[in-house]
């Protein structure tokens, strides 16, 4: 069975799903061009509004039996699943108020006469996502699309097929026709088949740098457009005229939200050497903090990573690091007391720029601690990261963190806060974090056709 999921506290199976054969795959790839062709490319944003309302409003109404299937699937607090629930709620219902204001025909008054740009939908697109939010992740990818007249299928992570069903029901019982929206269970094998399909027409991949690499290699072979949003080592800088304690507290929200699986997690501290200590021990203590537990109790603090394939990919990680000379100041381990897929909280120092470490993306609880002397070392060292995400600076001085954002290589800067995600704010990076861009205004403008029409 190629979809399942295994509950990463207590190692339970969930229900098992078979791969689609490849006929199965066709006829469904049949239906989604056939909707795009009849009623939704021609459907008025009003009709496609509606369907985009009706599904936010289900999905508040279903809100805590979503929640507790993400936590039974990928582990996530039970209180960030209902949170990511109303988040994904919110993006719906963003794109249903503001897609066809966002698509206006643009007019241009050229010397030479009128023209307008208008923003046609291109057909069916194919999304790739990852489990680390399964709602949210799907939701801004698909959104935008259908609103703009686009159809989409998504192939979700295959330890995460339950939220892909909800998901799906979602949508259909909000009233989106047949083929509108189409959840794959599909092999790597199929996905590359359907990006060489002459009915797909773009695809976005929200994952890792080697997923992302094969699918916009096969999409630039076929020469269709994609998007990708990939991994990410945001640097977090604290500079010395911080507030320390409020770096703390959004430095641990930042770094343990989702177990530590973000993709704009603060992953690297920085800190200026006069503050570094003052940082580190109330940084450490709070780490220490974190209690593992079952997820869906709520006053479980530290929840499980997603598998037990993650976890040993990171405690690996860890000791590769240690074996390049970085130092274990907490945690380092797995939990031994829980059977669960748990990572102590854990904080590494002394990374050297010749430690594998240093260029890693670090995907669960562990902060890599650097020392810096000012404001300058800490700008090279946070751009000396093959990622380019997002990252904070700390400063009580507005106009400097403005500044020092402004120097740093990567899509999205938070001055004095950990990274957030909102329907309204663009999300994507550069470098190997990926191209183009989701949410906002640009996150439905990436899968149109800015159509020229001048009448002479
Ligand atoms: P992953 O292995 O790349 O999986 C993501 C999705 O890609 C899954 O649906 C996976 O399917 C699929 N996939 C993997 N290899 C593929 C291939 N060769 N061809 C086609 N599809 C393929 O990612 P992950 O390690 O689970 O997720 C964590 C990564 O995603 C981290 O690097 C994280 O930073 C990044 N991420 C980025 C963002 C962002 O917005 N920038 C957001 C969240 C996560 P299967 O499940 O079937 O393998």
């Amino acid at each position: 069975m190629y979809y399942q999921s295994t509950n990463p506290f207590n190692n339970q199976t969930g229900t098992a799903f078979d791969a689609f054969s490849d006929v199965e795959l066709d006829s469904k790839l049949v239906l989604a061009q056939r909707c795009f062709e009849g009623p939704w490319r021609d459907h008025s944003f009003a009709q496609r509004k509606a369907v985009l309302k009706r599904a936010a409003a289900l999905m508040r109404e279903r809100q805590q039996e979503l929640a507790e299937l993400a936590t039974q699937e990928m582990g996530k607090l039970i209180k960030r699943s209902a949170g990511e629930v109303a988040l994904s709620a919110a993006i719906i219902d963003y794109y249903a108020e503001h897609g066809e204001a966002f698509l206006a025909p643009e007019v241009l008054d050229t010397d030479k006469g009128r023209a307008v740009v208008e923003s046609s939908p291109i057909g069916v697109l194919l999304g790739v996502e990852p489990w680390n939010y399964p709602y949210y992740q799907i939701a801004r990818f698909a959104a935008p699309n259908l609103m703009a007249g686009n159809v989409v299928m998504v192939k979700h992570a295959s330890n995460v097929p339950q939220c892909a069903l909800a998901f799906a029901k979602l949508m259909s019982d909000a009233g989106a026709p047949d083929g509108a929206y189409t959840n794959l269970f599909i092999s790597k094998e199929q996905v590359a088949a359907l990006i060489d399909d002459r009915r797909i027409r773009g695809v976005a991949l929200t994952g890792s740098e080697a997923a992302g690499a094969v699918v916009a290699a096969r999409a630039g072979k076929n020469l269709k457009k994609s998007t990708l949003e990939l991994g990410g080592s945001d640097a977090f800088i604290v500079l010395e005229d911080a507030d320390i304690d409020k770096a703390v507290k959004h430095g641990i929200s930042g770094r343990m939200g989702n177990a530590g699986q973000a993709c704009t997690a603060s992953k690297r501290f920085i800190c200026v050497d006069s503050v570094a200590e003052e940082f580190l021990n109330k940084f450490k203590s709070a780490m220490a903090g974190f209690k593992p537990g079952d997820p869906m109790d709520e006053s479980t603090s530290l929840a499980p990573l997603s598998s037990a394939g993650a976890l040993s990919k990171l405690l690996e990680q860890v000791q590769e690091a240690v074996a390049h000379g970085a130092k274990v100041l907490i945690g380092g381990d797995r939990v031994q007391e829980l059977p669960g897929q748990f990572m102590q909280p854990t904080i590494l120092t002394d990374i050297a720029e010749d430690n594998p470490a240093f260029a890693q993306e670090f995907f669960g609880p562990v902060a890599m601690f650097f020392k810096v002397a000012d404001e300058k070392a800490a700008i090279a060292l946070a751009n000396n990261s093959p990622f380019g995400l997002g990252g904070s600076v700390f400063t009580q001085d507005a106009e400097r963190g403005r500044r020092v954002a402004s120097h740093i290589e990567t899509g999205m800067v938070f001055v004095n806060s950990a990274a957030v995600s909102m329907p309204d704010l663009p999300f994507g990076g550069v470098k190997n974090s990926g191209y183009g861009r989701e949410l906002s205004a640009a996150g439905i403008q990436e899968f149109v056709n800015k159509k020229l029409i001048r009448v002479a």
